[in-house]
């Protein structure tokens, strides 16, 4: 038997009175979990709760089995729909990348720290989604350098950004060929990227609208896909990005 923490990303109807569990664990990551009988329970399990597990070892590569759980902390309430969709997001992102066991805590720490900070927060929390995606890439070792020019090196902030995930700066745009290969950014889309890192400073200054949403959404997708050579839909995302007008 295996005492750990774990967030439930996931909880899906098994059969008549158990489910399966996908959880984000401290110490292994993302693993599934069999709670056998506990749909008949009067404390039902919370998607969205910290829980500490008493788990069983799955015999081979299957599903661990639920001894026991305590609830730590809620995650599930958050003070605006709109903020509840990022909780949906970032959890869906957390979901979508493979992460050793010897990651896990690091990633655990980040996705616990980005729902407590949601629980605070009424408007918009899309910034802090693309915060806690930029982390994700620190962590991932893929940190993009944002304000450097993939052209010509300065650090003048990107102007514009392309599918293979380079970001470049106001000259060089004017300069290229192609434009269509790239997409141009405004002057409040640079300003968000450029304080991404600490943008917990400034939620209260900066509202971004549908365009900005769906461009930084393509930004953050278009690097990932372009770093990992792999395609990443987030399903979440287009709920999220519905709230900005
Ligand atoms: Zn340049």
């Amino acid at each position: 038997m295996n005492k750990s923490i774990g967030i439930i990303l996931g909880l899906i109807p098994y059969s008549e009175s158990s489910q399966i569990l996908k959880v984000f664990n401290a110490e292994k990551a993302q693993i599934s979990v069999i709670a056998k009988g506990w749909r008949k329970k009067q404390e039902p399990l919370l998607r969205f709760g910290e829980y500490e597990f008493n788990l069983f070892e799955p015999k081979e590569e299957g599903l661990y089995i639920l001894k026991e759980a305590g609830l730590l902390q809620d995650f599930s309430q958050y003070p605006s729909t709109s903020t509840w969709a990022a909780a949906e997001a970032g959890a869906e992102l957390l979901s979508k990348i493979l992460i050793s066991a010897s990651e896990a805590g690091e990633y655990y720490a980040l996705l616990h720290n980005y729902l407590s900070y949601l629980q605070k927060l009424e408007n918009n929390a899309i910034l802090i989604f693309w915060r806690l995606f930029l982390r994700v890439f620190k962590l991932m070792g893929i940190n993009p350098e944002l304000n450097k020019c993939s052209i010509c090196g300065s650090d003048d902030g990107p102007a514009a950004f392309s599918g293979a995930s380079e970001t470049i700066c106001k000259s060089c745009f004017s300069q290229v060929i192609n434009r269509d290969y790239y997409v141009a950014l405004s002057l409040e889309e640079r300003n968000i990227l450029s304080l991404l890192p600490e943008i917990g400073k400034h939620l209260d200054s900066i509202i971004p609208d549908a365009e900005a949403v769906n461009k930084l959404n393509a930004f953050f997708l278009a690097y990932y896909s372009a770093q990992q050579k792999q395609t990443l839909k987030l399903k979440s995302l287009s709920v999220l990005s519905q709230f900005y007008h």
